[in-house]
Parts: C-alpha cells; structure tokens; sequence
C-alpha cells in the first residue's frame, strides 16, 4: 500500500481496528471479530518459536536468555507491523505492546525482573530519513506499561547502511555484530529487556544482546511483537 493510500485510510478510520480497520467499540484497538494471532502451544525454551521452527543453532548459545515473541508474523498482523514502520501510528503501538507484555508474563510466569528496556536500533540514516524507529515506539510502549524506564539508544548503529534485508541468511548471522557499536555503557550489572518489532533468525537480537553482555548487562531478554516461522525467515 502506497504511504499517500495508508495516511488516507488513517484519516478516513483514525479509531478503526488495527488489524482489519473496521469499526471498533471506543477504547478499543481490535474488533470484535479479529483475534490475535499469538504464539502459544509448545514453544522453545530460548528462541520462543513454536519447536517446530526453532532457530536455535546446536553450540551456538545466544546471548540473550531467552526470546519471546507475541504474535505469528502473518497476515494481519503483518498488516500492522508493517504500518507501523510507515507510520508512528500510537494505537497499533500500543495494541502490540499489550499483546508483548501479556507474552512476557505467560513465558515468565508473571516474574517480571528488569532494570530497563531498550530497543533495537535502526541505522542513523533510516531513522533520520523515517523520523522514527518503530522498535522504539514498542519499547516506550511496554516500558510505560510495566512501569519500567526506557533507556533510548542505548546502542549506536555504525557501519555501512547495508541493512539485513538485503543480506541472505548467512550473511545476516555474520554482519550483524559489525553493524552496531556500544554508545552508552549504563548497562552495568542491568537486567535487560531488549525490544524489538519482528524477530526472525534471531541474529540482530542476538547481535544487540552480545553487545550488552560485553557491556555488563546481568542478563538480556528479546522481545518482540512478531516472530516469522520457518519457511518465512527470508520474506521478512
Ligand atoms: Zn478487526
Ligand atoms: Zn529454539
């Protein structure tokens, strides 16, 4: 969808549902016919996918303690994600801050045990072009939720603006570390929460949590609003 066809919708419906833009009850995000697409059943211990699509690596642990993620990145909610990268749009911000923060209490049994959260960021010249990175949107959302500071751009993004899409898997595993530099070390000793929109191979998680830890994070915890299944990884 064009971005000029998108700002008209969002005019034309500025309180619709955010996954399928019909009416919704006030105070509502969704309506009463759609429903969430979330990640539950069995799901791995670490990466939070369903165990039939893990991407955990046999002896290659991540840095990160574990990876939730909230929703199954397809369909509508894709729809809403990818708004969200086009558009600051609060209410779809918030309606998949929600669907993050219940995720986070189910997979940690309502232990909630961080020191801050912070995002995953995007290259200086994608936010500077965009005016915003979505992830930071996310993690205002769900740091304002659990009541819990939000430290922005903990992390620098330096390098080349080679971005992950233009990589193939492998070369997202191995340039990932490269693309970020360490710009604030008030992370000694933190309990992290590490917010991102979609997780897929889990490298840039793992890549931002490394970094972190070498930092002096006490521990790191992804989490994400969607997560691609495995035959998905690459269309992201
Ligand atoms: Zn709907
Ligand atoms: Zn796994």
């Amino acid at each position: 969808m064009s971005q000029a066809l998108d700002r008209f919708l969002s005019l034309l419906f500025p309180s619709g549902c955010v996954l399928c833009g019909d009416a919704v009850a006030p105070d509502n995000y969704i309506c009463a016919r759609c429903r969430p697409d979330r990640v539950d059943g069995v799901l791995c211990a670490l990466c939070g996918k369903t165990t039939g699509g893990c991407v955990c690596r046999p002896g290659n642990a991540w840095a990160f303690e574990q990876a939730v993620s909230a929703l199954h990145y397809r369909h509508q909610t894709r729809n809403a994600l990818l708004r969200l990268k086009k558009t600051p749009d609060m209410r779809t911000a918030r309606f998949l801050a929600d669907e993050m923060v219940l995720a986070l209490r189910d997979a940690l049994e309502g232990d909630i045990g961080f020191d801050l959260v912070t995002e995953v960021p995007i290259h200086p010249d994608k936010l500077s072009a965009r005016g915003f990175n979505q992830a930071e949107l996310l993690a205002a959302e769900v740091a304002k939720s659990l009541a819990l500071p939000h430290r922005m751009r903990v992390l620098r993004c330096v390098g080349a603006a080679v971005f992950q899409h233009a990589l193939d898997k492998k070369g997202r595993v191995d340039s990932a570390p490269e693309r970020y530099g360490l710009a604030i070390a008030r992370i000694k000793g933190a309990r992290i929460l590490l917010v991102d929109d979609i997780m897929t191979t889990g490298a840039t998680l793992d890549a931002c949590a490394k970094i972190r830890k070498d930092g002096g994070a006490a521990s790191v915890l992804a989490l994400t609003a969607a997560g691609t299944e495995r035959n998905m990884a690459r269309a992201v």
